[in-house]
């Protein structure tokens, strides 16, 4: 399902792509494995939350591009490339294990920030997966950790839908994300940090808005194909 026609020209592309996407939903641009001249064109049109995947990249881009962008991990972060995003990133939306999140807390802390972070939640029917099982995430939450970090905030969860054409099979992944977070939420009681669920990209992002999703990661609608 392609939603928005691509053209060219990233900057009409942003502008075309959020007026799909209804206010209270953060448009993430996801500009990994491209150019700093597309993310400009993005940025002339207002565009300020970009994603990357990668820690080597996502450094060299936001020490060469404006400050006031706000820089979002999105990918498998391996612990060894924490320390290098931590002064760039705002928002780490991939943290699948708790070695993985009390590092990030460390990192945070060496030197002196606070950091948001969502917790990946693994729903899709697929081989190769990150993230932790519904019934996992709500174990970690229920141990109380989550008020334990100094220097990190959990504010939500992070998903997936399965990479295919079956729509039903999609609904019901968005689904079973968001149950996902209404229960963590139960758990966190009084925690006012807990309200972003990031799901949705090019092809199933209306989908994702539909079963709840606060936060949409949106790349090739965007910035065209990459190419590896
Ligand atoms: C690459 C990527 C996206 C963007 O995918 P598109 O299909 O290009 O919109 C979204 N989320 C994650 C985690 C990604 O790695």
């Amino acid at each position: 399902m392609e939603i928005v026609a691509i053209s060219m020209n990233v900057g009409d592309n942003i502008l075309k792509v959020r007026a799909t996407i209804p206010q209270g939903v953060e448009l993430v641009a996801v500009s990994k494995f491209h150019l700093n001249d597309a993310i400009m064109d993005a940025y002339k049109v207002g565009q300020r939350v970009f994603g990357e995947s990668r820690a080597t990249e996502l450094k060299a881009k936001a020490t060469s591009l404006p400050d006031d962008i706000r820089w979002h991990f999105i990918g498998h972060l391996q612990t060894n490339k924490v320390r290098m995003i931590m002064p760039y990133v705002t928002l780490i939306h991939s943290v699948d294990s708790e070695r993985l999140l009390r590092l990030i807390d460390a990192e945070a802390a060496r030197i002196n920030k606070v950091v948001d972070v969502l917790l990946q939640v693994y729903v899709a029917q697929e081989e190769s997966k990150f993230g932790f099982a519904p019934d996992e995430l709500l174990q970690l939450i229920g141990s109380g950790i989550v008020n334990e970090l100094s220097n990190v905030r959990v504010v939500g969860v992070m998903g997936m839908a399965t990479n295919t054409d079956d729509e039903n099979r999609i609904l019901e992944d968005f689904r079973a994300i968001n149950q996902t977070y209404q229960n963590a939420r139960v758990l966190l009681k009084e925690n006012n940090n807990f309200t972003q669920i990031s799901m949705g990209m090019s092809d199933d992002y209306l989908m994702a808005i539909a079963e709840g999703s606060t936060m949409v990661r949106i790349g090739s609608s965007i910035f065209g194909n990459r190419e590896y």
